[in-house]
């Protein structure tokens, strides 16, 4: 495992960190909208804030605050009872400076396009803060997987497909999976747009990664962004005094990233004693057992009802003392009455912008260091990047090179984030961004601006 050389001395409070309702000349200049509870101007804003602090070209900051594609789509599917519906699909492409556009599907009830925007965005920072060769783009359909049939789901994916294939592409723009979205989904795109596309003889199937490691996934994509944000904690810990392997923990939301998170930080030796989704809220001071309960939640669909724990309210959830609190769930779950709650030293954030600033700005008065989303979550598209060389270059990978390889990305990502907090005297999230931008200025001053 590749190790940096630690800062001498412990990290002290921050002096530069963003206001809760930062308002950056940008918002005004590209007509943002003024609700300061709207997620994208929320996402953009900590970046603005970071690129004020660091004096990115003000070119660079208006390109950066905005998508350069949003893609809208409606397509009608035939249900098992014979009638249709019409689906409403997007794709975001926000930023191919660096590479091709890069980033998740998300099939969920509720995605709207500022939902999927701020994604977008935040894959364009996460690559580059990464030092993988790609920009950021999002999608999504609104729809609930839960509520349809295994056929009805393969109808809906193939036809949403076949409605953004001429927009995709193994060199231009790259999905993967996001909440509610799954490897099986992942190999129904791959097999529709093989059928769609004309890529002249090449294999078609790295227009996607996240696929079955039968139909050219890789080893260790379905586990990546949870062994990313274990690899970062177990960087970033021991210069916050504390050891990963006497760690408690809690996690919000048990899906693919809480429960790998929660399976291998538990396998370093540090204790879940408190999870949360989206049907309820349970603790157990003795500990969970993260791959007992990743067993249940496959069965019974959540965490109610496991038995080797009790339910407890949601306040009692956010109160429970622990050293680590991993968010795992949607975006804005910890705002400013959560962020009041929350007894733990630090915050990892698995999911994409799970802290607003409101919450943030409260945590950092508590003394709660927050790593970032755009480096802990960053093991996913981290993955997908090895996913995607293998399928260019006919190479399997075997999973330990899988591991160092992201461990060390993940590592070097890490020590780019502590060395911009040094240098800028700020809170991790502002220097992750201030990190990420860095590359996308440099990538811009080399290309310059057409024409
Ligand atoms: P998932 O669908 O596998 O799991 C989502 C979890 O959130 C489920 O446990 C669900 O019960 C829970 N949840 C939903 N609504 C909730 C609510 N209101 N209260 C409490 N819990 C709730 O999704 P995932 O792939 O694990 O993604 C989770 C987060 O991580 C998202 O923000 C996603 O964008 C981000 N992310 C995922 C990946 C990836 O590789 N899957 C990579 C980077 C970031």
């Amino acid at each position: 495992m590749t190790t940096l050389a630690k800062p001498s001395s412990p990290i002290q409070k921050p002096k530069n960190v963003p206001p809760a309702n930062y308002n950056s000349p940008i918002f005004d200049e590209l007509g943002f909208p003024s609700d300061a509870h709207n997620l994208y101007r929320q996402t953009v804003g900590s970046m603005l804030y970071a690129a004020e602090l660091m004096g990115l070209p003000h070119r660079v900051q208006i390109i950066l605050a905005q998508p350069k594609t949003e893609i809208m789509v409606h397509f009608p599917v035939k249900m098992d009872d014979g009638h249709y519906r019409l689906f409403k699909g997007y794709r975001v492409q926000h930023n191919n400076a660096l590479g091709p556009y890069k980033g998740g599907l998300r099939f969920h009830h509720d995605v709207h396009l500022d939902d999927v925007k701020s994604l977008a965005f935040l894959m364009t920072m996460k690559c580059s803060l990464v030092g993988v060769p790609f920009g950021g783009g999002k999608g999504g359909v609104k729809v609930d997987p839960r509520k349809h049939s295994n056929g009805e789901m393969e109808r809906i994916v193939r036809r949403f497909t076949t409605a953004i294939a001429h927009s995709i592409g193994p060199d231009y723009d790259i999905p993967a999976p996001d909440v509610g979205s799954n490897a099986q989904h992942m190999a129904w795109i791959a097999d529709t747009y093989s059928f769609l596309a004309d890529v002249g003889g090449k294999d078609p199937s790295a227009v996607i990664t996240g696929k079955p490691v039968e139909y050219g996934g890789s080893l260790g994509r379905e586990k990546a962004t949870g062994q990313g944000v274990v690899d970062t904690l177990v960087e970033m810990l021991p210069e916050l005094g504390l050891k990963p392997e006497q760690c408690t923990f809690s996690v919000l939301g048990f899906g693919n990233v809480g429960s790998w998170s929660g399976k291998i930080f538990q396998d370093k030796g540090a204790k879940m004693i408190a999870v949360a989704d989206h049907t309820g809220f349970i603790k157990n001071d003795k500990g969970i057992d993260a791959q007992d309960l990743a067993t249940y939640v496959a069965q019974k669909g959540g965490v109610a009802g496991y038995t080797k724990a009790t339910a407890v309210s949601k306040e009692e959830f956010y109160k429970t003392k622990v050293d680590v609190f991993i968010p795992a769930a949607l975006e804005q779950m910890i705002q400013e009455g959560e962020a009041k709650l929350i007894n733990a030293t630090v915050i990892a954030e698995g999911a994409n912008a799970p802290t607003t600033p409101g919450g943030e700005r409260i945590l950092l008065e508590r003394g709660v260091e927050v790593l970032p989303a755009i480096l802990c979550n960053a093991g996913g598209v981290t993955v997908s990047y090895f996913e995607w060389v293998q399928n260019k270059t006919f190479h399997s990978w075997e999973l330990d090179q899988v591991d160092r390889e992201l461990n060390k990305h993940m590592v070097r990502a890490a020590g780019k984030v502590r060395d911009a907090r040094r240098k800028y005297n700020c809170d991790l999230r502002t220097a992750a961004y201030i990190a990420a931008c860095e590359r996308l200025n440099h990538a811009y001053a080399a290309r310059g601006i057409f024409p």
